[in-house]
């Protein structure tokens, strides 16, 4: 050892040496502070060391008009990492939000998700999504040294689908005493039209996204995934989930794809296949309509139960695939539209899917929701193009009064305004949800990737957390979750485009 070099160690003992004495003397705030210091020191050290692993390679983010953009290339593995790595902050934020909520509304333990998780879903899981799955596990850890493994990653894909499908179905099976009154959720407002309908006789579709605030502002991720195998996608999505799940998104090989999930839906087949995973399968390797009808098909477990609005750019067609559980129908057009604000239309589903569900009645969300939808559609016959789709995910017509009123029947939803609440969803009155963002693309767009979307209320109107806390008790158990739902512009994406500001 130089003598020099000798110098900086014995110097470095003696520091450090004074720096313990000084740490003994120290209050407890200023231990905490050292403590704090050691920690986020180990912490950059640990996201140094992670960011030069090779999985991360060709993917990045960045953040625009409110949305998180995500570019995620490789195989199932590397995008399940790039996934967990780069959206390990939104993932740790939504992680709590979520699963609080689920506990919160089915009187369950996380434990319970784990098992439903680890025992029902993952052995039908596809090998490439258990991968992915696996990877996002292990990017989160790299980056943040987060604890949750994938059977809890699993448990949070399935937030749609386990506690309002798969408990109230267990809870009968096994006569669960003071059984929760749990119902399955009315998301979205959505419509898909073609050829006579559309400005250029081309296909429009467009979404807005209904949910708890307390998600739905956490719902603003927009995943751009050029997988080794399938069709790349650009979809907007949730932190952690490997599905749109709302479900917005296009693909490579031509493909639209929305929907409304189907009120007051009933089943669940335990052993089917997670609908998160059948969802993100069609969307990755579908290329026509029947391809899509089938992937959805294929071990349909009945989870999260939707009409799906689907468009094909090469063939210029149209559909509406309602699929139930014991009942689906596809309908199809090349000059048409079909409309979805979470009613469910085939005679046999209703009977068999959705026994509860009365379409005659006009003063329900999905009911006056789908008059309205008519009235606008056939207005605007000929000229719906994606400019006017953004106005009519904004609209605030009550069918049911007859007059302007931002509440849970408008296209857009503001369910927190409402005093009736939606009884049908177990939404109580004042409950804070309704639209929390919208989406729009047609042909033109979807063939180089293009879509665009607005975070927030799709009106432009903002949702301010205390205020509603202070006037509406109820829900004082979001206090810790729920926060500010600032509306954005709408914002194009274009799958692969870094903005330049940005490089
Ligand atoms: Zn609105």
């Amino acid at each position: 050892m130089s003598d020099g070099l000798r110098r900086i160690v014995a110097l470095s003992v003696l520091l450090l040496g004074t720096g313990l004495l000084w740490a003994v003397g120290r209050s407890t705030n200023d231990a905490e502070n050292a403590k704090n210091d050691r920690e986020a020191t180990l912490a950059y050290a640990r996201e140094r060391a992670a960011s030069n692993d090779p999985r991360l390679k060709g993917a990045y983010r960045y953040e625009q008009g409110g949305w998180v953009y995500l570019h995620l290339e490789g195989s199932p593995e590397a995008i399940g990492f790039q996934h967990g790595f780069l959206l390990a902050p939104e993932i740790e934020d939504a992680f709590p939000a979520v699963s609080a909520g689920m506990m919160h509304s089915t009187k369950r333990d996380w434990s319970f998700f784990r098992q439903a998780a680890r025992e029902m879903l993952w052995p039908k899981i596809d090998e490439e999504y258990k991968q992915e799955l696996q990877g996002i596990a292990e990017g989160l850890n790299a980056r943040t040294g987060s604890k949750l493994d994938v059977y809890d990653l699993v448990a949070f894909n399935a937030f749609e689908e386990l506690p309002d499908y798969y408990v109230p179905w267990l809870d009968k099976q096994q006569k669960t005493p003071n059984a929760p009154n749990l119902k399955s959720p009315g998301n979205c407002s959505a419509f898909v039209a073609t050829g006579s309908w559309t400005k250029d006789g081309k296909i429009v579709i467009a979404h807005n996204n209904w949910t708890s605030y307390m998600n739905g502002e956490r719902w603003r991720i927009i995943f751009d995934i050029v997988p080794k195998s399938g069709y790349r996608m650009l979809m907007d999505g949730f932190p952690g989930v490997i599905a749109s799940d709302d479900d917005f998104g296009i693909n490579s090989d031509g493909l639209m794809v929305t929907e409304t999930t189907i009120s007051q839906f009933e089943g669940w087949d335990p052993n089917g296949k997670a609908e998160f995973v059948r969802a993100r399968k069609a969307l990755q390797y579908a290329g026509s309509i029947d391809e899509y009808t089938k992937i959805m098909l294929d071990g349909n477990n009945g989870g999260y139960a939707n009409d799906w609005l689907l468009g094909d750019r090469k063939t210029n067609e149209i559909a509406q695939l309602e699929l139930g559980l014991k009942a689906y129908k596809l309908w199809r057009t090349k000059d048409g539209v079909f409309a979805g604000s979470n009613w469910a239309r085939d005679p046999k589903v209703i009977k068999e899917d959705t026994p509860q569900f009365n379409p005659n009645d006009m003063e329900t969300s999905p009911n006056a929701r789908r008059v309205r939808w008519e009235e606008l559609l056939n207005e605007n016959r000929g000229k719906l193009d994606v400019e006017l789709a953004e106005k009519l995910l904004g609209d605030h017509f009550d069918s049911y009064q007859k007059k302007e009123e931002a509440n849970e029947r408008t296209l857009c939803g503001h369910v927190d305004a409402s005093p009736r609440g939606v009884a049908i969803w177990t939404w109580g009155p004042n409950y804070p949800g309704g639209a929390v963002q919208g989406k729009a693309t047609d042909s033109t767009m979807a063939q180089q990737l293009r879509l665009v979307a607005r975070m927030g209320h799709p009106c432009g109107e903002d949702f301010h957390a205390k205020p509603f806390l202070a006037a509406h008790s109820d829900y004082a158990w979001q206090e810790e979750y729920l926060r500010d739902m600032v509306a954005g512009p709408w914002t194009e994406f274009h799958a692969g485009e870094i903005p330049v500001r940005e490089q």
